[in-house]
């Protein structure tokens, strides 16, 4: 169903006269961005890849030209601009690491953009090493914006329909840009809250709020959604009358996904993006994979040696963000693990997709005796289905797994000793005998620096597991 325009005069003042003035403050192009992705998104695969070919052509030239990075990487292996067509060609190139581009940042930064034209971001708050890393004005604010819209009607929300976005603040650096974002958030009619926010004492005036007439949307870390549902159902509150669900920034669990669909009768729109690239991919009204922007991106999915993998093998994600200029990050690893969905989506429109994305590659727990488990995989349903509100894994020893339960208000001492007994032997189960498993109860699970729920915290040092055992994780 195409929502667009749906909603009436204002949204035609929101498109036509408001975020047009926003883009001439800004100076910036994202309307025309978002026409030109309402039209490609509906044009067969072949046509879309030309698109992108010649894009990645002139991202790769520019490199070659202003990036002295990626000039002496070339050099160096005797390729010439020339040699990369299109997105197979990419695999002549090595893949970028976030280590590396530590290491060069300097020299990754493009010769002919000044350092005030570059955007500062940085990442990876949750693996406690953050990356500093430049986008310009284009990439994010013409580019980038216009995806995050396109990705929004996917869910049936247009442009100003109101939502509530969670997410941790920003900090804009300047007060120019603080008033930017606030012109922009009003114009997109989004009422922010940060995930840090969602306690006991404020969940009450955040469902409320969500039930408000003209609040059509919840956006949100699955985490923080889950939560909120879970809470919901537990006090047995009125559901707000919500028309869409779209989750991102976590990998969403099947818990998740079915709790938020049992509370809110809504099915959730997973949508995958980071702060490198902005959006990423978005689920449709199909539910069935992530449409890649493949219009603005090369994704690849590869091995460990990053050669391309089949559809519907897992692999490493890499992405190729083909509007920035500022600092270019060809094949770079977003350190998430997924696989491409082979054949093309019911909804018509040609972009290819993602199966699922299964979170940071580094939520996996590793055994004794060689086993490699991802988190997904340690019976989340089944605890999910306990009354717990929130559960996190700790390795804090390779034979020693942690338990987290933030148990519901009011659960019964009988329930919790009786959790604390079955729970190690069914981890047992899926890990081994040779982990000692250990369940504690806590008032609340700390969220990183970057407002999200970790699955998996690990403490052990890489090299205690590293060459042991198939370095496949099961699943
Ligand atoms: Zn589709």
């Amino acid at each position: 169903m195409n929502n667009r325009h749906r909603h009436g005069a204002y949204g035609l003042l929101i498109r036509h006269v408001m975020a047009p003035a926003m883009d001439a403050i800004r100076g910036t192009q994202t309307m025309r961005a978002l026409r030109e992705l309402e039209d490609s998104q509906w044009w067969p695969l072949s046509r879309i890849e030309e698109l992108q070919a010649t894009k990645l052509n002139e991202l790769i030239s520019h490199a070659y030209q202003k990036v002295p990075y990626y000039r002496r990487l070339m050099d160096r292996a005797d390729l010439r601009p020339c040699a990369i067509r299109s997105a197979t060609d990419l695999s002549r190139l090595p893949v970028l690491t976030r280590d590396m581009v530590r290491t060069s940042m300097t020299e990754m930064r493009a010769t002919d953009y000044p350092a005030r034209k570059l955007r500062r971001g940085t990442t990876g708050g949750s693996t406690g090493q953050p990356l500093v890393f430049y986008s310009t004005l284009d990439d994010q604010r013409t580019h980038g914006f216009a995806r995050g819209i396109r990705a929004m009607q996917y869910a049936g929300v247009d442009l100003g329909e109101r939502r509530m976005l969670i997410r941790i603040q920003r900090h804009h650096s300047s007060s120019s840009e603080q008033m930017l974002h606030r012109l922009s958030r009003i114009l997109e009619n989004v009422h922010e809250l940060d995930s840090r926010d969602i306690t006991e004492s404020t969940l009450t005036d955040i469902v409320s709020y969500l039930d408000r007439d003209d609040v059509r949307c919840l956006t949100g870390y699955p985490s923080a959604v889950s939560f909120i549902a879970s809470w919901i159902e537990e006090k047995g509150t009125t559901v707000p009358a919500l028309d869409a669900i779209v989750t991102g920034g976590e990998q969403l669990f099947t818990h998740q996904r079915q709790r938020i669909r049992t509370v809110f009768g809504l099915e959730p729109f997973s949508k995958y993006s980071t702060n490198e690239a902005f959006e990423i991919a978005m689920e449709c009204e199909a539910h069935s994979g992530m449409h890649i922007a493949a219009e603005d991106l090369v994704v690849e999915i590869v091995d460990a040696n990053g050669i391309p993998v089949p559809p519907g093998t897992e692999g490493r994600i890499l992405v190729t963000n083909l509007h920035n200029y500022g600092m270019p990050l060809i094949r770079y690893d977003l350190e998430d693990t997924g696989a491409f969905l082979p054949g093309s989506c019911p909804c018509g429109r040609g972009l290819p997709r993602l199966s699922h994305v299964l979170g940071r590659r580094f939520d996996i727990i590793h055994t004794p005796s060689g086993r490699h488990v991802s988190g997904s995989n340690l019976g989340t349903n089944r605890l999910a289905n306990m009354p717990v509100r929130k559960f996190q894994f700790v390795q804090e020893a390779l034979d020693h797994l942690v338990v987290r339960l933030v148990a519901v208000p009011g659960t019964p001492d009988s329930d919790l000793s009786s959790m604390r007994s079955c729970i190690p032997p069914m981890l047992n189960k899926i890990l081994g005998d040779d982990v000692r498993v250990e369940v504690t109860f806590q008032d609340d699970i700390e969220l990183t620096s970057g407002g999200k729920h970790l699955l998996v915290i690990s403490r052990v040092d890489p090299d205690s597991w590293l060459n042991k055992g198939p370095t496949a994780h099961s699943r």
